[in-house]
């Protein structure tokens, strides 16, 4: 479960423990999802102030990009912390980036981490994938994948 009323975060804090899967409504178009069974959430919900709630907690999955060095597949582990704050309408910080508005639920407002885990894989996941640091990507004349050893054009001139 990744959402809570915040009538029972205020009655103490809750233990977060869930999964944002890859075809959840929170992932938008062009973001790097992850692969399943998606990001493991962990963490708590307490209350900090009146309308105000503070999520503290860890996510981890794993993603699938191409490498941009040889274009081969490569999985990678990303891990993160993420600490957000939910408010209410009422206050003026809503419109900071780094707050998150609640969201209305069956029983009135509700303290919604899925966006905020979005936010957090996203920032964590490699803008440029590499397969591995020693990856020798691709050869820049004909394309051969280097890590399967050398090409033609490897060869001096000389030769
Ligand atoms: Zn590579
Ligand atoms: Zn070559």
């Amino acid at each position: 479960m990744l959402s809570f009323p915040t009538q029972s975060v205020s009655a103490g804090a809750v233990q977060v423990q869930g999964m944002l899967d890859p075809d959840d409504k929170a992932w938008l178009e062009g973001d790097t999802r992850p692969n399943g069974p998606g990001v493991e959430v962990a963490g708590r919900i307490s209350e900090a102030g009146s309308g105000r709630y503070y999520f503290s907690g860890s996510i981890a999955g794993e993603v699938t990009q191409e490498c941009g060095r040889c274009l081969s597949v490569c999985s990678a582990a990303v891990a993160a912390e993420v600490h957000v704050l939910f408010a209410d309408g009422a206050h003026e910080d809503e419109s900071d980036p780094d707050v998150f508005p609640l969201v209305q639920g069956r029983s009135g407002s509700e303290v919604d981490v899925r966006r905020a885990v979005r936010e957090g894989w996203l920032l964590e996941v490699p803008v440029v994938a590499v397969c591995s640091p020693e990856c020798r990507g691709l050869c820049p004349t004909c394309g051969t994948n280097l890590n399967q050893g050398p090409c033609t054009c490897a060869r001096k001139p000389e030769e």
